[in-house]
């Protein structure tokens, strides 16, 4: 029934498995020269329960950076094997360090999960997000392999190619993100095949925030029973929560992560089944070990037990984040990159404002930008020259291209105070 046995574990023995851990964690990362500091004033023999976790202070991504690169490790560099890094292109980046036996738990709780929601040894998948340092591809990869997989590293994009893939291999498991997904089942069909008639039975889909509609469209449209997948490369990656069979949320790994739900102002717990910041501990991570770390993603525990008989708790899918940072299309996007890329530019103005909007099944990105009066002139290819110029710098900067929008000088409303950057008009 289940990969692990611990899934199924008492709540009472998961309980008391978390504060063993916990404890263990805190010693390990105190051989770390930020912990070493940062937990200074913190006494492990107090714990007794995992509720007493909140004596501990938070990390955050902050932290990591001003950690960059090497200042969490618990161990020397010597002994890692694999990094990860975010997105990030601007600004100082956070990079994430495993050790062997960090990427051995990591390739087993992914493999738990995709066990978790159907996969078996005799499956094949076919992994379409891209490799890299986004933690998607070789996270994903090697939990396949562990679970004894057939795996095809096909990575992303080139339509035709992943068809040939999965119709040449009788591919039965994909990994994909949501927003490819629905712009790949249309062009299944533009190929001229019946999703039906594809190999498919299962996807796993994950790494950007997407709603039930969405995974039923993808349901519907490729004929395939879609799994939420969640994961962030600080927790190692995906596998840190994943549907069962059940498709009522997500389980949380609650005997490698100790997941707490806070109001993201105060720091306080949340009343059980809100909505509020997830924050996460590894207890199972030996180099580079996180306590606390405030994952900005907002969630809530969803009450009663899994029919499928798993005690660890789920989490519902993400409803967006509590800062300001954008997804789309798998690609992670700061406002202050688009800014920083604007401003460089000497065509264009003060005043700029991102516009998040759903065209058809699939979610674009507008940016409205001010231009300087002298270039706002009314030859029409001169115009449409700077916004291909924009798009394509935005392009390089964010890795998708934006639809541009040349506004007139000072034709974007200003408010009083701080300045409104993103307004979401995508359908939820
Ligand atoms: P980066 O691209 O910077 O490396 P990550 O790959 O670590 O970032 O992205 C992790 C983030 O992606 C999460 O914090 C969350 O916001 C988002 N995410 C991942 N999985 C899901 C999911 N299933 N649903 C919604 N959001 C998700
Ligand atoms: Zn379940």
């Amino acid at each position: 029934m289940y990969y692990d046995p611990v899934e199924a574990m008492d709540r009472q023995a998961l309980d008391e498995l978390q504060v063993e851990r916990l404890k263990q964690t805190i010693a390990n990362a105190r051989k770390s020269p930020f912990y070493k500091e940062h937990l200074a004033q913190v006494d492990a023999e107090a714990i007794t329960s995992p509720a007493d976790i909140v004596n501990l202070p938070f990390t955050t991504k902050d932290d990591l950076r001003s950690q960059y690169p090497y200042g969490l490790l618990t161990r020397p560099v010597d002994d890692f094997v694999r990094l990860h890094a975010s997105s990030g292109t601007t600004g100082t980046p956070t990079a994430v360090f495993y050790t062997q036996s960090d990427l051995d738990r990591w390739a087993d709780l992914m493999a738990r999960s995709m066990y978790c929601c159907g996969c078996r040894r005799s499956d094949v998948l076919q992994n379409m997000s891209g490799y890299g340092l986004f933690t998607g591809g070789l996270g994903i990869h090697y939990g396949s392999e562990r679970l004894g997989m057939l795996t095809v590293p096909a990575g992303a994009g080139n339509t035709k190619r992943q068809i040939k893939l999965i119709r040449d291999f009788n591919v039965s498991v994909l990994h994909i993100i949501p927003s490819f997904a629905l712009y790949f089942a249309q062009k299944v069909q533009e190929e001229g095949f019946e999703t039906a008639d594809m190999p498919w039975r299962i996807a796993l889909i994950g790494a950007e925030p997407h709603t039930e509609e969405a995974r039923q469209k993808i349901e519907e449209m490729m004929n395939i029973k879609a799994y939420n997948s969640y994961g962030l490369s600080e927790m190692n990656g995906p596998g840190v929560a994943f549907e069962c069979e059940c498709q009522q949320g997500m389980h949380l790994w609650e005997d490698a992560y100790i997941a707490e739900i806070i109001d993201p102002e105060t720091g306080e717990h949340v009343a059980e089944g809100e909505v509020g910041e997830l924050v996460m501990t590894t207890i199972t991570r030996e180099g580079m070990p996180l306590i606390r770390y405030r994952t900005r993603d907002l969630t809530r525990f969803l009450p009663g037990q899994c029919e499928c008989g798993r005690t660890h708790r789920r989490i519902d899918r993400i409803a967006g984040r509590a800062d300001d940072m954008m997804i789309l299309k798998g690609v992670n996007i700061y406002p202050m990159q688009i800014e920083q890329c604007l401003l460089a530019m000497p065509e264009v103005g003060q005043n700029y404002l991102i516009e998040l909007l759903t065209e058809g099944v699939t979610d674009q990105l507008k940016v409205r930008v001010e231009i300087k009066e002298e270039y706002f002139v009314e030859d029409m290819r001169a115009l449409q020259g700077l916004q291909k110029k924009i798009a394509k710098n935005l392009c390089n900067e964010i890795l998708l291209t934006p639809r541009v929008e040349l506004c007139q000088h000072d034709s974007i409303p200003k408010g009083e105070g701080k300045a409104v950057r993103v307004i979401d008009n995508r359908k939820k």
